[in-house]
């Protein structure tokens, strides 16, 4: 019954894992999610290459590598309540749904929700919830989270993000670290200590604090 697995996605996923992604589970949500569906028409030709594509409102669509790392590095499980900063194409916040318990996405781009939502929809991925507004402040309505997930690039530690996780959670996060220069940074809450570990550097739009736009 059905079509077997698309060879693409097969592909995409050995490259992963040939490039250091070592968690089972993280590669089985990244076949399970077809990436082809989260980039404009006339990218989808290239959206199994490892690299990040361009989006709509001047974005863009993370490498797979770097969702693949980023994921591992949050060690998300299915009783996770996940926190998203910047839905972009909805792609990073698909691959999550597929491991944890819950996901609450924000983007500040009523466009580029509109379409991440008509993407869970296809999908039939019912455990996203979406909101437009400026992520940088968290959704102090839903917290806190397990697991706090930043896509765009904080010139600082994000403290008022932070505060919205759990004790024991974990969160991830682009940080500016001088000289152009962007690190993941991993936190894990320890009462009301963050112990900051910093993965590998990596290049993302910014997170840009204020209004959300009406486009
Ligand atoms: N996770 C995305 C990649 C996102 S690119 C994906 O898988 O495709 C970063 C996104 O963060 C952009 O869409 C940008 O509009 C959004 N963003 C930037 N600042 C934001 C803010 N303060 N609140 C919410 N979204 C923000």
């Amino acid at each position: 019954m059905g079509e077997g697995p698309d060879p693409r996605l097969i592909q995409l996923v050995m490259a992963l894992r040939g490039a250091g992604v070592t968690d089972a589970r993280v590669l089985g949500a990244i076949e399970r999610t077809p990436r082809d569906l989260f980039v404009p028409e006339q990218f989808a030709g290239r959206a199994y290459e490892d690299r990040a594509l361009p989006i709509d409102c001047g974005q863009t669509i993370s490498q797979p590598y770097v969702v693949a790392m980023m994921t591992q590095a949050l060690e998300v499980d299915d009783r996770c309540k996940v926190l998203e900063i910047g839905t972009g194409s909805g792609y990073q916040a698909a691959v999550l749904a597929r491991l944890a318990r819950r996901v609450y996405t924000i983007e500040r781009y009523r466009t580029l929700l509109k379409e991440a939502e008509a993407r869970f929809a296809a999908l039939r991925l019912t455990n996203i919830v979406t909101r437009i507004g400026d992520g940088s402040k968290g959704w102090p309505e839903q917290a806190p989270f397990d697991r706090i997930i930043v896509t765009a690039a904080a010139p600082e530690r994000p403290d008022e993000l932070l505060k919205q996780l759990k004790d024991g959670g974990v969160a991830i996060a682009p940080v500016d670290a001088g000289e152009g220069r962007q690190a993941l940074i991993r936190y894990r809450r320890k009462g009301d200590e963050f112990v900051e570990e910093r993965l590998f550097d990596v290049r993302f739009v910014p997170l840009i604090k204020g209004e959300a736009r009406a486009l």
